[in-house]
């Protein structure tokens, strides 16, 4: 058998994907490192997420406990539509389906509760760099070298951009930039172009907000139901939904806590330039003024779930920015440099998908450069097979979540009357169980033996 062609890999972005794949990676005995430019972990980082069953099981693919899964997630059964005064529209029993369909862990989560319970054991093994932004890639026949802003050059085999929607590492790779590969002053280097770093989408921004005290009790009914996830259309999309274990940041002990996010989107075009936005946005009294001035010129009903939630938000976890997006790419390779994650394939909020995907796009590449032997050309072919494996499938995600986006900033009254009407039909009609179980099928793991795990 022939040696194996990588040995140490060198990730760039410590976000869900990184750390996805550096555990994945260094299951499979390879060297792997994540450069993330933040500081340090940060528990207060970003709002939640919804697990899906292909995530749980792509999760447990990569050596998480099932039982440390269980620990962050808040099971979900239900899926409610409300109108905007509050009465309800559609409910359906969705989430509840899966979760006896696919047995997986299934439901909401923080964020950060995530990266925390991914990073520990490469934390434990001094694997994450933190406070190290990577600023210039270069590739010789060799390996890759990659600079932090530090000064400090970091050489692996191979070099992953797990650096989110503004991925710059995808400039490094794309055919159209091969010219600046090739005449940079630096040799063989790409120092990376701030104003290429903007993706911002041009229709909306959004809100997010987290309740940290989420069992006490709420006014709003549907808001205080700990097993949905609640779902209003009349002015932009406002969804909310239970988080896992919500570590109680009040209590000295850090004891269990359920909380509650939420998330407001606003139809509001203009031309962003969002860099980091979920860093960036975490400025609470800018990010509360401008949710007050929302909603005081939204013509919200008094009972409408927004008012409370914005309420109940807990200091400091309300974020706003516009909403970002890039194009789904069909280059993901160079070389030596691959994408994974949001570089290669940010979808809009609109199919809970995004972030169990990039889980999925870990999976993959580790098992393709597990297998990769050092015979013939065994990066590029591992690359390429990876990407054969994962582009239609998350071309289908990013589809599917701009088509929701066009039905849901709808502004015509008539075209919402009958956006509710169609959406109350999908719900409660068995059309949104299809259309779970349609994403779920064709994830690189099999869900039934990830049980057994
Ligand atoms: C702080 C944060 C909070 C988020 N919160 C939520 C949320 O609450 N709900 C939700 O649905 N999605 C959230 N997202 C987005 C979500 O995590 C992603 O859409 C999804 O998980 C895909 O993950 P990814 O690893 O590809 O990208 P990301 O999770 O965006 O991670 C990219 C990482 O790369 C790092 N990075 C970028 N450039 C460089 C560089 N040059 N050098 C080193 N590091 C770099 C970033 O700091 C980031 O940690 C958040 C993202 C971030 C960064």
């Amino acid at each position: 058998m022939s040696p194996p062609a990588v040995h140490r890999v060198a990730v760039v972005g410590g976000g869900i994907g990184g750390l996805a794949l550096a555990r994945a990676l260094v299951r499979k005995g390879i060297d792997a490192h994540v450069y993330e430019q933040a500081p340090s972990f940060s528990s207060t980082a970003g709002a939640g997420f919804i697990l899906q069953p292909n995530g749980s099981a792509c999760l447990q693919a990569i050596g998480v406990p099932r039982d440390e899964i269980e620990q962050i997630v808040h099971p979900l059964r239900d899926v409610t539509l409300i109108g905007g005064a509050g009465r309800l529209l559609a409910r359906s029993n969705a989430f509840g389906d899966m979760q006896r369909r696919y047995a997986q862990p299934l439901g909401g989560a923080l964020r950060a509760e995530l990266v925390d319970v991914l990073a520990h054991p490469l934390a434990a093994e001094h694997r994450i760099h933190w406070a190290s932004r990577v600023v210039a890639v270069a590739q010789d026949d060799e390996g890759v070298t990659a600079t932090l802003e530090t000064g400090e050059r970091v050489r692996a085999d191979i070099l992953i951009g797990a650096d989110g929607v503004h991925s710059q590492i995808a400039y490094a790779i794309d055919a159209a930039h091969e010219r600046l590969l090739r005449e940079s002053p630096r040799p063989g280097g790409y120092r990376f172009q701030p104003a290429l770093g903007t993706n911002s989408y041009e229709h909306e921004r959004v809100f997010y907000g987290v309740i940290l005290d989420a069992d006490l009790p709420f006014r709003h009914e549907e808001l205080g139901n700990p097993h949905t996830l609640l779902e209003e259309l009349s002015h932009g999309e406002f969804i909310s939904y239970g988080l896992g274990r919500g570590r109680d940041e009040r209590s000295a002990d850090g004891g269990p806590c359920r909380a509650l996010m939420w998330m407001q989107t606003v139809r509001e075009a203009g031309d962003y330039k969002a860099r980091d936005e979920w860093t960036a946005a975490r400025d609470p009294a800018r990010a509360n003024d401008a949710l007050r001035a929302f909603i005081a010129r939204s013509p919200f009903h008094d009972d409408h779930p927004i008012r409370e939630a914005a309420e109940r938000t807990a200091r400091g976890r309300l974020s706003s920015f516009p909403i970002s997006a890039r194009a789904h790419r069909d280059v993901w390779h160079h070389g030596r440099i691959c994408l994974l994650g949001d570089a290669a394939h940010a979808t809009l909020p609109y199919t809970a998908q995004g972030l169990n995907m990039s889980i999925e796009d870990a999976v993959v590449l580790a098992d393709v450069l597990a297998d990769a032997d050092a015979s013939g050309s065994p990066v590029h072919a591992a690359f390429a097979a990876y990407t054969r494996v994962r582009h239609a499938r998350t071309k289908a995600c990013v589809a599917q979540a701009e088509a929701n986006a066009a039905l849901l900033r709808s502004r015509a009254a008539l075209l919402d009357r009958w956006r509710d009407s169609l959406l109350g039909a999908v719900v409660s009609g068995g059309v949104l169980q299809y259309a779970f179980n349609a994403q779920i099928e064709g994830c690189p793991v099999d869900i039934q033996s990830a049980r057994a795990a």
